[in-house]
């Protein structure tokens, strides 16, 4: 059974042959030129086109092989039945339609069928057509979807189209369906008689049909549409997403004379995303509440944490007798062990929770070098182990970085060496590593000479609370979670981590950071006033003694060695002679249960010989011997252990006479009251109050005090401060609010720096800070460095910074 239809677009244009030509065709009756009439009956039938003859009545009155072909019917039944029978019955009015436009006007192309035998479906174009005689009418058929010559592809073709899972339906240029798969009559719930002829729009939600989707206008114009996504309505009025890929079918001048539609079933896969999304917003909406408790927890751990520390340093700089300072000295040390876990925990909970960030900011990698080395020996307590830095000249003056990152993977590594290590130096050493091809960077090197780590651990270390070996664990006490630690945040700095190590032998452990934008040119020497001090350096240790003489020499010094108390007196008596004596003697005093040489003797020596008066001393002590030192021995100066650069210069700088270094981080020294300007502290811990007052006043700040956010707004509002110190959590009003306030309440000319202070170390932090108006950030605990760089950089005009 064939049904062909035809669906014959009245619009278009007179194209066909001029009535009235000449051709014939097989028709009863034959013309006199019987030779012509065989070549037009041969050329009827040999067309590669289907050609068949209509009469008025648009019964089918001859058809030629191709038609036939096309058509699957044998011919006997498709002579004498209308044009309109091979339509299925959706579309046969339109067909009878579209003839009497034909008739009416001519007619060129346009008309599309489907058709089917053995239950195959398949769209064919019926063009061009011409009033071939008196009643007779020639209308050529082609298949629209493969070739017309190619027979077995047109039919695979048009069994896969039917069988495929997806919708597959041709609609005409003014919105009739001609075609209708069985993946459509699955999808959608129509039977292909039931959709043939009917309106495309019938598959829109009710509210869209008023106009035709935009992507349809765009294949009836002939446009490319890319596949999209819409939603449809199923016969039993369900709604279906589906994805959409619509291409015009243009006839062989390229004109646009259908669309076919290829839809498939998306609604499940919509579902799945949409529950996936949701679960992801859910996941995230965890993460954040999670994030948000460790930041919770973060400041409430480290809030009182700080302020045992804070408090116990205050108290260090007061006067003391030795036991008192010996149990402040034990409660700071116990209040920061107890910080290095908490900190170790929270780091690694939010390494955990990917929360890891880190900080742009210029810092002093020399100071930061100096101040971990003192912690770490500090913390070292008795042990006889010695800490040496050294940060080679080259090393850019300011960083740009992380600097409390750095400060604590330095921290962690130098603590392991001295605790992994029972005598002997921990030497610490920065310098720029250049590589070819290349960018240069920074390496910071810890070298013990302690137990040494087993190659087939070395790289394990680094991973979460795993151990070298289990046993040194209860020997030495310890997480196994700092080189853990210390790896994620070289990594997320940019850099890299590694150890060269052999049992017995010792470790080094490096790692590397980039320079980034750091401004690369070396510091200025320090101290150009020592320059030309004649300085000798008394130290049995060739490596201690030879890092001061480069310590002393970069600062243009004329520095001489002595390795004996006998050379040092030889040394120091034939200067005199010569008439150029040592400004000063540095004798570094190694612990004293393992020293060879006493300071306490050298000194007395020096003092009950009338030639030597001249020449200055300086003693350099390890952290256990200070007290037994300070009491036994005549010395201008005793100087704590371990000593870099720059400590050593303002030390020497002091004991010469030329004044301290820098008078405002000086405790001992604190400026004039009031005379650097005078600050606003808002801070509601009373106990963080204490510390940030005292350490401004002692930068010669005079100091008023906001409890919250609230009152540092009305402050601000009744005078001029020089700064504003801002904690960012606080009652009432937070110093994010307050900041806000502020800000609204300047203008151009009033502008008051605010300097963000939060315990908090969450990522964003910073630009929370900035975004709310406020010009520095600074984390807490306040550093005293710290502190005067950012002093420097917001309260100091820059002709006097
Ligand atoms: P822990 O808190 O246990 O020290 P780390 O992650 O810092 O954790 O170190 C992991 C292990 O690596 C240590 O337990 C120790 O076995 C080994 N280790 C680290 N540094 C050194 C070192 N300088 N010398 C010898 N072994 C070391």
């Amino acid at each position: 059974m064939v049904i062909a239809v035809a669906a014959l677009q009245s619009s278009t244009a007179l194209q066909g042959p001029p009535a009235g030509s000449t051709t014939t065709s097989s028709l009863p009756e034959r013309t006199d030129d019987a030779r012509r009439s065989e070549y037009l009956i041969a050329g009827f039938e040999s067309c590669r086109d289907g050609l068949i003859v209509l009469d008025d009545e648009r019964r089918c009155v001859d058809l030629n092989r191709a038609a036939r072909e096309l058509l699957h019917t044998p011919e006997v039944q498709l002579l004498g039945r209308k044009l309109e029978e091979f339509a299925p019955p959706g579309l046969r009015t339109r067909v009878v339609e579209g003839w009497a436009a034909f008739l009416r006007e001519g007619f060129s192309s346009g008309v599309f069928a489907t058709f089917s035998d053995d239950g195959s479906r398949g769209v064919v174009e019926f063009t061009g057509s011409a009033r071939v005689a008196a009643g007779y009418h020639l209308l050529a058929v082609r298949d629209i979807i493969t070739s017309p010559t190619r027979q077995p592809t047109r039919r695979t073709m048009s069994v896969l189209l039917d069988r495929s899972d997806d919708a597959v339906s041709v609609c005409s240029l003014d919105g009739f369906l001609l075609s209708w798969n069985r993946g459509a009559e699955r999808l959608f719930g129509y039977t292909a008689e039931e959709a043939i002829g009917k309106p495309v729009a019938m598959l829109l939600p009710p509210e869209e049909r008023a106009r035709p989707p935009i992507e349809w206008e765009q294949a009836w114009r002939g446009e490319e549409v890319p596949t999209y996504e819409a939603t449809r309505v199923t016969k039993d009025g369900r709604s279906v997403v589906v994805a959409v890929s619509l291409s015009t079918i243009a006839d062989q001048s390229g004109r646009p004379t259908a669309v076919a539609a290829i839809a498939r079933d998306v609604t499940e896969q919509k579902r799945a995303q949409a529950t996936l999304a949701a679960a992801h917003a859910k996941a995230v909406e965890t993460s954040q509440l999670k994030s948000q408790f460790v930041a919770n927890m973060n400041h409430e751990l480290r809030t009182p944490l700080n302020g045992v520390i804070g408090i116990s340093r205050l108290l260090e700089d007061t006067e003391l007798d030795h036991q008192q300072r010996e149990y402040v000295h034990a409660l700071r040390s116990s209040g920061e062990g107890l910080m290095a876990v908490v900190e170790a925990i929270l780091d690694f909970s939010a390494i955990e929770a990917g929360n890891l960030a880190v900080a742009e900011a210029p810092y002093d990698v020399r100071t930061l070098v100096e101040e971990v080395c003192s912690v770490v020996a500090l913390a070292a307590g008795g042990s006889t182990v010695e800490v040496l830095a050294y940060v080679e000249p080259e090393v850019p003056a300011i960083l740009q970085g992380d600097e409390q990152r750095v400060r604590q993977v330095l921290t962690n590594l130098a603590g392991n060496a001295v605790k992994f290590s029972r005598e002997g130096d921990v030497f610490v050493n920065a310098a720029v590593l250049e590589r070819a091809g290349l960018e240069p960077v920074l390496r910071l090197e810890v070298i013990d000479n302690g137990i040494g780590i087993d190659p087939s651990v070395q790289e394990a270390i680094f991973e979460s609370f795993v151990q070298a070996d289990g046993s040194m664990s209860r020997r030495f006490g310890g997480s196994g979670l700092g080189l853990a630690i210390a790896k994620e945040l070289v990594t997320a700095m940019g850099g890299e981590i590694g150890v060269d190590s052999a049992p017995g032998e010792g470790s080094t452990f490096w790692f590397t950071l980039p320079l980034g934008d750091s401004d690369v040119t070396p510091p200025a020497p320090l101290h150009m006033e020592l320059g030309d001090l004649r300085v000798l350096v008394v130290d049995t240790k060739a490596t201690s003694r030879q890092l001061l003489v480069r310590h002393l020499e970069s600062a243009m010094m004329r520095v001489e060695e002595a390795e004996t108390h006998a050379d040092a007196l030889r040394v120091m008596r034939a200067a005199v002679q010569d008439g150029d004596p040592f400004a000063l003697a540095i004798i570094d005093q190694h612990p004293l249960a393992v020293a060879t040489l006493d300071a306490a003797d050298l000194t007395h020596a020096m003092v009950t010989d009338p030639a030597l008066r001249t020449t200055r001393t300086m003693i350099l002590a390890a952290p256990a011997d200070g007290p037994i030192l300070a009491a036994a021995v005549d010395t201008d100066t005793l100087v704590i252990k371990p000593v870099g650069g720059i400590r050593l210069r303002s030390e020497i700088a002091r004991v010469i006479g030329n004044g301290s270094g820098n008078q405002a981080a000086d405790a001992h020294n604190p400026a004039l009251p009031g005379s650097a300007g005078r600050v606003l502290v808002a801070e509601d811990n009373p106990v963080n109050q204490l510390v940030t007052i005292r350490l401004l006043e002692l930068r010669g700040f005079q100091v008023d005090v906001a409890n919250n956010g609230l009152e540092a707004v009305e402050m601000h509002a009744e005078r001029p401060y020089d700064a504003i110190f801002m904690d960012c959590q606080m009652p009432e009003m937070d110093g994010y609010d307050a900041t806000r306030e502020i800000r609204r309440g300047e203008d151009a000319l009033r502008h008051t720096p605010i300097i963000a202070m939060t315990a908090s170390t969450l990522p964003g932090d910073s630009q929370r800070s900035i975004a709310a108006g406020m010009d520095y950030h600074m984390g807490k605990p306040i550093r005293p460095a710290g502190l005067d760089y950012i002093i420097n950089q917001a309260i100091r005009p820059p002709e006097e910074s």
